[in-house]
């Protein structure tokens, strides 16, 4: 499973998202936009459109990214022959379509966030 709310600094603690963009922007005007995406899905690989696709399955997540059924076999051995099979966090559950898998990961928290910092 995927853990969005809470990531580790340097040392190994437990730092909220909010947290970290804190200490990233240090006093500096910080804007934080939010954009809904619904049932919006999108491979991050290929940007290839799944939010119509019920048929697709299969797919994984590579660290935060969405890899769709075909980028993911693609894209598999490569991530092997570096050892980097432990970036994946999820695999999408036989017959489930990659579409309710990631919105099924996403768990209602389906956004992108664009933060901004002006330096004064
Ligand atoms: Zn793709």
């Amino acid at each position: 499973m995927i853990n969005r709310k809470n990531t580790l600094d340097k040392l190994g603690n437990r730092v909220e998202k909010s947290q970290m963009v804190n200490q990233l922007f240090k006093g500096q005007p910080t804007k934080i936009e939010v954009i809904e995406m619904g049932d919006t899905v999108f491979c991050d690989a290929c940007n290839e459109d799944y939010t119509n696709n019920d048929l697709a399955t299969g797919g994984f997540i590579f660290g935060s990214k969405a890899y769709c059924p075909r980028c993911a076999e693609k894209r598999l051995p490569s991530i092997k022959s570096y050892g980097e099979e432990h970036y994946i966090k999820a695999y999408c559950p036989k017959g489930m379509s990659f579409k309710d898998f990631i919105l099924k990961i996403r768990d209602g928290n389906n956004q992108i966030k664009i933060i901004t910092s002006k330096k004064e």
